[in-house]
């Protein structure tokens, strides 16, 4: 035994050290562990980020035996086992990407009681040649991650993972440990049933993050926006701002640079070495910006980032919440900023249409933006809306600490706006069998003839001219707060808008559109910014 064990440390205090390299265990890590370690069930719900792996990597380094990990996401597996290889555990995997040979070594490794862990996909747990295989050897823990797949009624349901059941009935003795990021109590309640786990203890870690300040601003110039941001609340202070393009990246990295404030950037295309070079200077130095793609960040801990900047909408909440999780791990304040456009909104749909999934798969992409989005227009806290998205107390007070506490956004009835913003897409859609992007339609509700008008008649309309009393910035705020709440949906290449079926409760007159109004025109910086 090392040193510190004979000093009292607890084993998986001493792995944690000597293995993993980190000081101390991270919120209720050390409680999950002990009670693991010691033979009992649990069932986990801990953020992204928040540090699931090591609670099953622990007790099966501790106990002895081989911990099973049952993980649906397949394409990780290989990463995840180099990792843990390169910090000397001896862990392998089985799935369906692996050829007889390459199978047939970790098989034997596996009997040989040469692996600390061994991942495989839940589809490989239903071929008796498995568990026959499982019955060989000897098992110290079973995992099971991303739980909530159980869950018949969720987003992600895996038939494979129902006959997760029968580990409790094969190895009684055996640990298990559930663990997931998304879960609502009915979910949780879900897995513990079916998993057959009437006896496992329950941890719970709060998806809160207190100090971090979550505010969302309408994109008008959005690099002047970010750099006003910076200057006035962050200067010299070390954060992240992402970007959903390679040329985006570099290309605010450079403005920010021209502009006074140290950036890099950073993202899949750059050169290995520069890439790591990037990643260093951050991690060393206090004030340096990283201009970044969400190829940045995974596995970074570095306590003091003061900001996570986005300027493009992530894909979905549980993204938003990793990214802006980066910031403020020493538990002093933070901002995370995002600047957010209707531009956005039709991009990422593009981005999903076009996508290689399957429909199931483009479905739940679709959910996921739509969720997003709802938190971008929301009038109520924002942090209240994530805390309830991830499951959490839905009674939970407003915080005080946001964009919409600090200045709660006046809302206005929208019901004629959005009957005039729908009669015209339904008279270009049902009459004349067209279909046009935002920008279209309020250049014919503001009775602009603009040369595209003009060359489809559109000024002919009797709709034409009939929304003068908005500015242009608010007929925007108008559809995308009509798409956030699936009044219009926007679809194909060119971003058309076109009607959905509760389009027509509006049409009809059959219910109110409360909207919020655009906050005023984002103040730009009063030093200048050079473009
Ligand atoms: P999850 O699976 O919950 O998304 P991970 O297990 O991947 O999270 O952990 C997220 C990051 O936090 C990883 O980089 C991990 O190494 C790091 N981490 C986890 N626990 C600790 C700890 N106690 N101290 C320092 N870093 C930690
Ligand atoms: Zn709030």
């Amino acid at each position: 035994a090392d040193v510190t064990e004979k000093l009292g440390e607890s084993e998986a205090l001493a792995t944690l050290h000597r293995v993993f390299g980190y000081d101390a265990f991270r919120g209720e890590q050390e409680a999950i562990i002990e009670h693991v370690a010691a033979g009992g069930d649990a069932v986990v719900l801990m953020p992204t980020g928040g540090g699931k792996s090591l609670c099953y990597q622990i007790p099966s380094l501790v106990r002895p035996g081989t911990g099973v990990v049952v993980s649906p996401l397949i394409a990780l597996m290989q990463d995840q086992v180099d990792a843990l290889r390169a910090l000397g555990v001896r862990a392998g995997f089985m799935n369906s990407t692996q050829d007889f040979d390459e199978r047939r070594v970790v098989e034997a490794e596996f009997l040989a009681g040469e692996l600390d862990l061994l991942y495989l996909a839940p589809e490989r747990l239903r071929l008796d040649s498995t568990l026959d295989l499982l019955s060989r050897g000897k098992i110290s823990v079973f995992a099971i991650d991303e739980a909530h797949c159980v869950a018949q009624w969720g987003h992600d349901f895996r038939p494979d993972y129902l006959a997760l059941s029968l580990l409790g009935e094969r190895w009684p003795d055996v640990p298990r440990i559930a663990l997931t990021a998304t879960a609502t109590r009915a979910t949780h309640r879900e897995i513990t049933q079916r998993l057959g786990m009437p006896t496992a203890r329950h941890f719970e870690a709060s998806f809160d993050r207190p100090n971090i300040q979550y505010r969302i601003v309408p994109k008008a110039d959005p690099k002047k926006q970010l750099l006003s941001f910076l200057r006035e609340e962050h200067a010299g202070d070390a954060g992240i701002v992402y970007c959903l393009s390679r040329n985006s990246v570099e290309k605010t990295a450079e403005f920010l640079s021209r502009n006074g404030i140290e950036a890099v950037p950073y993202h899949a295309g750059l050169e290995a070495g520069v890439r790591a070079a990037h990643q260093s200077r951050f991690l060393r130095e206090e004030g340096l910006v990283v201009v970044a793609t969400i190829a940045f960040g995974m596995g970074i801990d570095k306590p003091d980032v003061r900001f996570v900047a986005h300027l493009d909408l992530p894909k979905s909440v549980e993204g938003y919440y990793q990214e802006t999780g980066r910031a403020g791990r020493d538990g002093l304040p933070s901002t995370a900023w995002m600047a957010y456009g209707l531009q956005d909104v039709v991009q990422q749909r593009k981005l999903i249409q076009g996508s290689e999934g399957d429909e199931a798969f483009r479905r739940r992409a679709a959910s996921h933006l739509d969720s997003m989005l709802a938190l971008c227009e929301t009038a109520q806290c924002r942090r209240s809306q994530l805390l309830a998205y991830f499951g959490q107390d839905p009674d939970t007070p407003a915080c005080g600490n946001c964009d919409t506490c600090l200045t709660p956004p006046e809302t206005w009835d929208g019901t004629v706006a959005a009957q005039k913003l729908l009669s015209t897409v339904v008279r270009l859609q049902r009459e004349r069998g067209q279909k046009f992007g935002a920008g279209q339609i309020v250049d014919i509700l503001l009775g602009r003839k603009t040369a595209k008008v003009i060359q489809f008649d559109h000024d002919q309309l009797s709709v034409f001219g009939i929304g003068e009393e908005l500015a242009e910035s608010e007929w925007r705020g108008v559809v995308r707060q009509l798409l956030a709440q699936g009044l219009i949906a926007v679809e194909g290449e060119y971003g058309t808008l076109v009607l959905t079926e509760a389009s027509g409760t509006v049409l009809r007159r059959e219910r109110d559109v409360p909207l919020r109004k655009e906050p005023p025109k984002p103040v730009v910086s009063r030093s200048s910014a050079s473009k």
